[in-house]
């Protein structure tokens, strides 16, 4: 029988009320057979995540503090979700297990990890599916990176085992045995690594929006759902913050060519969007979405005749490596050149940084300027488009945003553009509706 891998997140579990639309989504196609959880989320706006109720636990352990009050909490959340589905079944023993390990100074990842391991007992409980622990299917290497290929042949023997099952996000185990987790946000990765073990037809991601949307929806209004994106035009839209689908999640299933679609928990009769590999049909509105992050710092760098003098770009990136910073873009004039880069990574050391780039290029000007944001202006269809970055430009003009800096990459998949973070929301807003007329 074909195969459909679904991950349901935090907000989908959250509560026994989810639990039931979760099942129901299951049981309508046989064909959803491997299921990965999440850790109970927020039910309105004001509640805790259950994950980050451990992570509270973990810190609370660490200070000799009584986690006792905090764990009951995280208990009542479990005990709730069983009695309000009816079931005949207890986490009393798993409970005691980890309060235990936690006050005996466990890892922080075995500590946050155990949100999705019991919830996912609950799930396999309740729908009637077998549980498979991920510490078993799952695997870092020595160095913490994740290891694809033990995973796949560990895993694909695994499934083939169960038949139906339910495999908890989010974490899988070092070489020695301890539990390690993806970074927040992480089952989404996990649901990608069941998929392609699996060989499935597709990853379907449940969560509670449907569907991928031009924008993000706390800034623009009612943003239009995109109905199909391609893995490298979606890598582009989360990598600058397009947070509906963790930024790695794509890696395993781009890999074996299975298509993701995101789909919403309290809407399942909406199609969602498909990620696919390649989409034959070009884009009605041109562009595919747009994006954007604050907090982003530029350097700028000036000096007379610098396009004829060899080797000063290498100079620059020499200064910036010896510091350990990433950098983001690299825009460059005919004597002037600047470094975008993260303002976290160089705080404390820009004067340490600009002092070495001065003796090593002997540059006229360096100067530092913080509070950028960068947005990604994102499409397949804007390379065959004559007049989209004209059309980009204007919308902002004429809401009378200054740029700070353009970048379009070789591949025309985007433009990246620089701008004041005081002016981020209504830059998103004049390129959102100078492209999508309603
Ligand atoms: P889950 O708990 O199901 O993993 P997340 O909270 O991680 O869900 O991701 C879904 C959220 O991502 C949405 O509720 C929405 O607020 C946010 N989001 C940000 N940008 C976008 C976007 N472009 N499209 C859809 N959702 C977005
Ligand atoms: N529960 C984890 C988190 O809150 C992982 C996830 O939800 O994907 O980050
Ligand atoms: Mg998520």
């Amino acid at each position: 029988m074909a195969v459909k891998a679904v991950k349901f997140g935090g907000s989908s579990l959250a509560s026994a009320e989810q639990f039931k639309k979760v099942a129901a989504i299951i049981k309508a196609d046989p064909e959803r057979r491997y299921v990965v959880a999440s850790a109970p989320g927020k039910r309105d706006a004001q509640d805790v995540k259950v994950t980050d109720m451990l992570y509270a636990c973990f810190q609370a352990a660490r200070k000799k503090q009584d986690i006792e009050p905090i764990f009951a909490k995280i208990e009542q959340r479990y005990n709730q979700i069983i009695s309000e589905l009816g079931l005949d079944f207890s986490l009393k023993e798993e409970f005691e297990k980890i309060k235990f390990a936690i006050s005996h100074h466990v890892g922080e990842d075995y500590t946050a990890s155990r949100g999705e391991y019991l919830n996912s007992m609950v799930l396999a409980e309740y729908l009637g599916y077998d549980f498979i622990d991920a510490e078993n299917g799952i695997f870092f290497k020595e160095n913490g990176t994740f290891d694809a290929d033990h995973t796949n042949d560990v895993l694909a023997e695994i499934l083939s085992e169960h038949e139906r099952a339910v495999i908890p996000g989010f974490y899988g185990s070092m070489p020695n045995g301890t539990i390690k987790t993806f970074s927040r946000g992480g089952s989404d990765i996990t649901g990608s690594i069941v998929a392609r073990a699996a060989d499935a037809e597709v990853y379907e991601n449940w969560t509670d929006v449907s569907g991928m949307l031009m924008a993000d929806p706390r800034i623009v209004k009612n943003p239009k759902v995109i109905k199909v994106i391609t893995y490298s035009e979606l890598r582009e839209l989360s990598y600058m913050g397009a947070t509906v689908l963790h930024d790695e999640a794509i890696f395993p299933v781009r890999e074996a060519r299975i298509p993701i679609n995101i789909r919403n928990t309290n809407a399942p009769e909406e199609e969602g969007t498909m990620i696919v590999p390649f989409a034959d049909k070009p884009n009605e509105d041109i562009i595919t979405g747009v994006a954007g992050k604050v907090g982003f710092s530029i350097i700028n760098i000036e000096k007379s005749m610098m396009n004829s003098e060899v080797g000063f770009g290498k100079k620059i990136l020499k200064v910036i490596e010896n510091h350990d910073i990433c950098f983001e873009h690299l825009p460059s004039g005919i004597d002037t050149m600047s470094v975008v880069v993260d303002t976290a990574e160089i705080d404390g050391i820009r004067e340490d940084v600009v002092n070495e780039m001065f003796r090593k290029t002997k540059a006229d000007f360096i100067n530092v300027e913080d509070g950028l944001a960068l947005i990604a202006v994102v499409g397949r269809s804007m390379v065959q488009q004559v007049g989209t970055a004209g059309r980009v430009f204007t919308a902002m003009g004429k809401a009378g945003v200054n740029i700070k800096m353009i970048d379009q990459g070789s591949s025309e998949l985007s433009i990246i553009i620089g701008i004041n973070e005081a002016d981020y929301a209504k830059t998103l807003n004049a390129i959102y509706s100078e492209f999508v007329k309603d």
